[in-house]
């Protein structure tokens, strides 16, 4: 009896329903999908919070070429007699959101309290540059953008 059923809704093209089989392991998958997605969202955050400081070699480099005194002797606030270390961040000028890259043409050793002053005081801050360039001192205004700085840095790192 079953199997001349079998055979009648063959020919009338009939297929067995498999639905109720399919549907539930989708619904496993996306709560498990979803978990997952949460934890990677968190992570990527940690991640982007991240700065990129200076390497050590090229602040050291700007501190060899440049000297330790803050902006060369000519900072505004501290009048440019005290003395910079490695463990300061030198300042980039242009800055790093003009095309300011981690070069010594680029970097400015400075305390850190002169340094947060002058990011404070856009106009002192370009004041001190002129009268660096005055003295002698070659200052980069702008950067090009068709210029390819990245290989620039590599060079330096190399060479120290
Ligand atoms: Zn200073
Ligand atoms: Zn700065």
């Amino acid at each position: 009896m079953e199997r001349d059923l079998n055979a009648e809704l063959a020919k009338y093209g009939g297929n067995p329903k498999p639905t109720k089989k399919q549907k539930s392991p989708k619904k496993e998958l996306n709560s498990k999908s979803q978990l997952s997605k949460g934890e990677g969202l968190k992570r990527k955050t940690k991640l982007k919070s991240k700065h990129n400081p200076i390497p050590l070699e090229v602040k050291k480099a700007v501190l060899e070429e440049k000297g330790s005194l803050c902006f060369l002797g000519h900072c505004p606030i501290c009048g440019g007699m005290a003395r910079v270390t490695v463990k300061d961040d030198a300042h980039h000028f242009p800055h790093r959101s003009q095309g300011g890259k981690d070069i010594v043409e680029h970097l400015w050793p400075c305390r850190r309290d002169c340094h947060r002053a002058i990011h404070d005081a856009p106009w002192m801050e370009r004041l001190m540059f002129q009268e660096m360039e005055t003295a002698g001192i070659s200052v980069v205004w702008k950067v090009a953008v068709k210029e390819q700085l990245p290989d620039v840095r590599k060079k330096v790192v190399d060479n120290s």
